[in-house]
């Protein structure tokens, strides 16, 4: 055991804040060096072939990441690794494995579950648009079965392989009780998309998941800057996600795990402005006659969805700071039409009995003053219905 490890052996669990910031670090000061390094090889020199070939065999039987020099970049990557550690850590999980981006996190964890013959999948909306749409088209060759959380112990079947629930759920910010719906799940796997709650909210492992997916092109990330996806879940789950990644190919670059770690690092305190100004702003638009509804999940966050009375696209055309834009958990404020963009590819019944009404927008708060980020939203509520044909079309919009 190096110090590093005994410390951690014996000392009580480093609080999360503290973990944001050393998790995936502890060796470096050992090396002599501050920031991570980024290892960019694409392959790596060994003049050992059998010892190589042995490595190649142990990852080929049992997905573990191998001991000694790494083999090739689609295996495993140092950089990577680093931001595997701290995340699972974070997540309060035996390990992670990171992709290219949420949809290949959730496509490898898909295919590891079907390929073992358990291709039903059982499902809650509302999910993210391409979620819904993954599973609906059963693109991968699953079969979904659509349910509210309480159905979910009857939809159950032999072939079952996995439950997915989103919470709170993009975009309406529905939540489900993850602690009775891992309970209904049986010995079924239940994964828990937890892009819009993040750790820093809400640990699913801690309540009876045991599979916690990111689309850490989001708050992970934090600065709209990198894209990729990361589960956390035990080592033996993360073992058949890395066969499958091996496989696939969808693997995070080594610059995006180093942005990534470097995002983990100030994901706490991101969370928790972006939350109190998200709280703030829900409190004005509640007391607000132009806004029929707001949502806001009971575990706070930075996420905030509202039905307005007016015309949605004009509050989309009329604001000024807040960036008019998909995806979510940035520096910067967020806000979008999901019937027009984000959910446009699930059917409009679908949308609708999920609760994603033609009338609900969804803002992501970032840490901007909230005065400023309340004037900008107080006259784009009060603009004039958009004119053009290109905010008024639904078809011009779609992605
Ligand atoms: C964006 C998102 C995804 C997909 O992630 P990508 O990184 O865009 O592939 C999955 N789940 C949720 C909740 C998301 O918001």
């Amino acid at each position: 055991m190096d110090s590093d490890t005994q410390d951690r052996a014996r000392a009580v669990p480093l609080a999360l804040a503290t973990e944001a910031v050393h998790a995936g670090r502890e060796d470096l000061a050992g090396l002599g060096l501050h920031a991570p390094p980024i290892d960019l090889s694409t392959t790596y020199p060994s003049h050992d072939s059998a010892a190589e070939a042995a490595r190649i065999d142990a990852f080929a039987a049992t997905g573990a990441l191998p001991d000694g020099p790494p083999v090739y970049a689609r295996l495993d990557n140092p950089t990577v690794g680093r931001f595997e550690t701290a995340l699972a850590r974070l997540e309060g999980a035996e390990s992670a494995v990171a992709f290219a981006s949420g949809m290949a996190a959730l496509s490898a964890v898909l295919l590891a579950r079907a390929s073992t013959g358990l291709r039903h999948v059982v499902a809650v909306r509302p999910l993210y648009g391409c979620s819904d749409h993954l599973l609906d088209a059963g693109l991968l060759g699953t079969e979904v079965t659509w349910v509210d959380p309480a159905g979910i112990a009857d939809a159950l079947r032999p072939d079952t392989g996995l439950v997915i629930v989103e919470t709170p759920a993009n975009p309406t910010l529905a939540e489900v009780d993850v602690r009775a719906v891992a309970h209904a799940c049986g010995s079924v796997p239940l994964l828990v998309d937890n892009t819009f709650a993040t750790p820093v909210l809400q640990r699913p492992l801690a309540e009876g998941a045991r599979i916690v997916l990111h689309s850490a092109t989001k708050y992970l990330g934090g600065h709209g800057d990198v894209m990729g996806g990361v589960v956390a879940c035990d080592e033996v789950f993360a073992r058949q996600l890395r066969q499958v990644r091996f496989a696939t190919g969808g693997v995070l670059h080594p610059l995006a795990g180093y942005l990534l770690l470097r995002g983990l690092s100030t994901l706490p305190v991101r969370v928790r402005a972006a939350s109190a100004s998200a709280a703030e702003l829900v409190r004005r638009l509640a007391a607000d006659p132009r806004v029929e509804r707001v949502h806001y999940p009971s575990v706070g966050g930075a996420m905030v969805a509202f039905e307005v009375y007016g015309d949605p696209h004009a509050v989309i055309s009329g604001v000024r700071l807040v960036t008019p834009a998909v995806s979510l958990g940035s520096v910067d404020s967020l806000i979008q039409h999901p019937a027009s963009i984000s959910h446009r590819i699930v059917a409009e019944g679908d949308r609708r009995s999920a609760g994603v009404s033609d009338r609900l927008l969804r803002l992501s708060v970032g840490l901007e003053d909230v005065e400023d980020l309340w004037r900008d939203l107080d006259r784009a509520l009060s603009a004039p219905p958009a004119r053009t044909t290109a905010a008024r079309t639904p078809d011009a919009v779609r992605v």
